[in-house]
């Protein structure tokens, strides 16, 4: 069997930790099977390297930026096959460049394009356990890319679809998928199975055990993904096409802190000045997600929508520079905004749902600004400070949804 198994910066955080790591990793391929592991960076390495760069400037050069954080991984792929050595085990630590796994140009949001399984199949044909950095690729001009905060996931699941592994693991901090945040709503239970569907949603709102992408990208190629937790043993969470619990009717809460939210006012009235709007920022790879469009007394428009909030200050310069373009409008930005969420099938089959989660809502006081919905979701925008207790208050509603 063919296992790829990903841990993340809080599984190897230090030595003892790598060391740990190391073992589960030997013991899997001293039973008899090819085992490639993907690493994140040690701990807040990340998190450490952001704010050094932060100090230099507000924008960073992306490609520079993608040259710093890369170096994370790199560390703690080359500690992890030091120390399997030591332990007496063949291993080997490859970087993006050295497999290779090459991305679209876009630097710190890069997409993984292909990847050349060579080299891995020949390591791993000589018995080795390959260590493979997550979160980094190359592009056409050779240059080292990112593919966004959490892209170790992704990383992990496109080798497995690569090598079309026999499973892929995901260890982290916690033991599975859970209805909720454990940390935050202390009564959320661990799923057993959670469909790909669900899972992307869960994922891409915030809930944080998976990248988005991986998700998408698992369901794609068929990849069985595991969530499970480096720590404790257990069977985790089986990500999958279907499941038994399908009769639930909703999967989840999560919330989502890292969004902005931006208005630009006094647009023309026409259909042309939101597409130019939209094409802006695709143009310059700029996710919009929640969005609403209202009219103002003197016949202008207002386009609100939320962004990731790490592109806040780019979306809006990019937005003032293009102001005549659009018709002298006016750009405005709030950054303490949240996204809350309920997931599940059953969120577009049961019109109850919604009326449920603002009932909950406005049980707890809390005012929403933006909504939006989806086949299997149903989002409210509120204050950054208010999204924990709103998703208490979510979650305790559909309490008997998880029983
Ligand atoms: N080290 C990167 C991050 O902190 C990638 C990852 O952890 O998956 O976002
Ligand atoms: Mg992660």
């Amino acid at each position: 069997m063919l296992a790829v198994m990903k841990f993340g910066g809080s599984s190897v955080a230090d030595l003892d930790k790598i060391r740990n790591v190391a073992e589960q990793c030997i013991k899997k391929w001293r039973e008899g099977n090819q085992v490639v592991v993907v690493l994140s960076a040690m701990g807040k390495t990340t998190d450490k390297l952001l704010s050094q760069a932060a100090q230099i400037s507000d924008m960073p050069s992306r490609r520079e930026m993608d040259m710093l954080l890369a170096t994370g991984e790199q560390v703690s792929v080359s500690l992890m096959a030091m120390t399997m050595i030591q332990m007496g085990v063949t291993a080997i630590s490859l970087n993006a460049w050295q497999v290779p796994m090459y991305t679209s140009s876009a630097y710190q949001n890069a997409k993984l394009k292909r990847i050349d399984t060579e080299r891995i199949q020949k390591e791993l044909d000589s018995n080795k356990i390959v260590v493979v950095t997550g979160f980094q690729g190359v592009n056409k001009y050779e240059d080292v890319t990112t593919l966004g905060r959490g892209g170790s996931d992704t990383t992990a699941v496109a080798l497995a679809a690569a090598l079309h592994a026999d499973v892929c693991e995901i260890y982290t901090d916690v033991d599975g998928v859970y209805t909720a945040d454990p940390r935050i709503v202390p009564n959320a239970r661990k799923k057993q199975e959670v469909t790909y569907e669900e899972m992307l949603e869960l994922a891409s709102l915030g809930a944080k055990v998976l990248h988005n992408r991986c998700v998408e990208m698992a369901r794609r190629y068929n990849v069985k993904l595991v969530v499970k937790s480096s720590m404790m043993p257990g069977e985790g969470t089986v990500v999958k096409e279907c499941t038994k619990m399908e009769k639930m009717l909703i999967s989840g809460v999560a919330t989502d802190k890292n969004i902005a939210k931006i208005s630009v006012s006094g647009m023309k009235n026409d259909p042309e000045s939101t597409f130019k709007l939209l094409n802006l920022m695709a143009g310059n790879n700029l996710n919009i997600d929640v969005m609403i469009q209202s009219l103002d007394h003197d016949g202008t428009k207002t386009l609100t929508f939320t962004v990731a909030r790490a592109d806040m200050l780019v979306a809006v310069k990019l937005l003032e520079e293009n102001s005549s373009v659009l018709g002298n409008v006016e750009v405005s930005c709030q950054e303490d905004v949240a996204k809350v969420s309920v997931v599940g099938a059953g969120v577009s089959a049961n019109a109850g749902v919604a009326a449920k989660m603002f009932e909950a809502l406005s049980g707890a006081g809390i005012n929403t600004d933006m909504i939006t919905t989806s086949e299997i979701r149903i989002t409210a925008v509120v204050r950054e400070d208010e999204a924990e207790t709103a998703m208490r208050a979510v979650h305790d509603r559909f309490a008997e949804e998880w029983m």
